[in-house]
């Protein structure tokens, strides 16, 4: 459903989007992950044809993105991060001005907005002022205004972010069943790893541009092969290359300083490793031990955690429910 071959945009010198590649089957879950800066914006706006690609082609459904770009946009619907809804109107009133946006012909319209009604499950409150709404329900009634549409492939920017575990949970709810529903094709970018773990069929991990790996969660995580030893240590030595005579892969260091290595069956080898550290001089303040995370695979291919260096971003996103709340 959609083609992506050698994909570049360059503003200036800077390659923003560096030569990716990608497809996505339809009814397939796909997810976009990188750290701020990654490129993943620009190449969703390249491939909703609202920039135009200084190389590289795209198709979706078939369609050549920049030979048709009208017909892309006709298959395609976005749910942007930044706030779509009116909430100084209804939510009918919402979804209405959404069909005629869209150019649902008049007599259809009072079906369509029904469905997606009765889809999101708000029709019980959909002549209440959408100020009056939890985040989730407003997050729905984003997500319900472009299902109006009834788009063929469906991009969401950040779907959950800012809501409370339980509405997050309804929505990657709501987002599984519209695949199940309508087979929709969905691509999400999310700095969220358990989003991304618990919803996507598989993920492109982008980091300067360019698609540092893809796969399954599964798949990704083997990638690692082996559990993660998170260890700590006092005093600021040479621990780096100690660390690396150990033997196995080491994990950029993360932002709360931790050493963090690749190790298959970590429980066993924990003991080894603090008497060869002991022995290089190094003490260990703290040893853990965990199976490998998604955040671990991305701490791997991107060179940091999500939400390092991103917190700013994220307390920003955070507050996003509540401006709507107040307006
Ligand atoms: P975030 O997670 O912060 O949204 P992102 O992965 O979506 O990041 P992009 O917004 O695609 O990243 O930006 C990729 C790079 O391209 C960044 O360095 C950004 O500053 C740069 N960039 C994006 N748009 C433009 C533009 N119009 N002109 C110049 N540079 C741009």
């Amino acid at each position: 459903m959609i083609e992506v071959k050698n994909l570049v945009k360059q503003y200036g010198r800077f390659k923003a989007v560096n030569g990716i590649s990608f497809e996505v089957a339809k009814g397939e879950i796909f997810g976009l992950l990188g750290p701020n800066g990654a490129g993943k914006t620009t190449t969703i706006r390249c491939l909703l044809t609202l920039i135009k690609p200084t190389s590289g082609g795209i198709r979706i459904s078939g369609i050549d993105a920049l030979k048709s770009p009208q017909q892309v946009r006709q298959r395609c619907g976005y749910v942007p991060q930044e706030i779509s809804i009116d909430s100084d109107l209804t939510g009918y009133e919402n979804l209405l001005m959404y069909a005629k946006l869209y150019h649902v012909p008049v007599a259809e319209r009072t079906q369509r907005i029904k469905e997606v009604l009765s889809f999101i499950e708000i029709a019980d409150r959909a002549n209440n002022m959408v100020k009056t709404y939890s985040g989730g329900m407003m997050r729905r009634l984003e997500i319900g205004q472009i299902l109006i549409n009834r788009p063929q492939v469906l991009f969401l920017d950040e779907p959950s972010i800012g809501l409370d575990p339980a509405a997050k949970r309804m929505i990657w709810d709501y987002i599984v069943r519209l695949r199940e529903i309508f087979h929709t094709t969905i691509l999400i970018t999310t700095h969220d790893m358990l989003e991304a773990d618990e919803l996507c069929d598989r993920i492109a991990i982008m980091n300067a541009g360019q698609i540092a790996v893809t796969g399954s969660p599964d798949e990704l995580k083997d990638v690692l092969g082996g559990d993660i030893i998170s260890i700590v240590i006092k005093g600021n030595g040479e621990n780096e290359k100690v660390l690396l005579g150990l033997g196995y892969q080491l994990l950029p260091q993360s932002d709360n300083g931790s050493y963090d290595l690749v190790v298959r069956n970590g429980d066993n080898a924990i003991p080894q490793i603090i008497d060869k550290l002991k022995e290089s001089g190094i003490s260990v303040q703290s040893i853990s031990c965990k199976h490998a995370t998604l955040d671990d695979v991305f701490l791997k291919f991107a060179g940091k955690r999500m939400g390092e260096s991103g917190s700013s971003f994220r307390a920003t996103q955070r507050t996003r429910r509540n401006i709507v709340r107040l307006g």
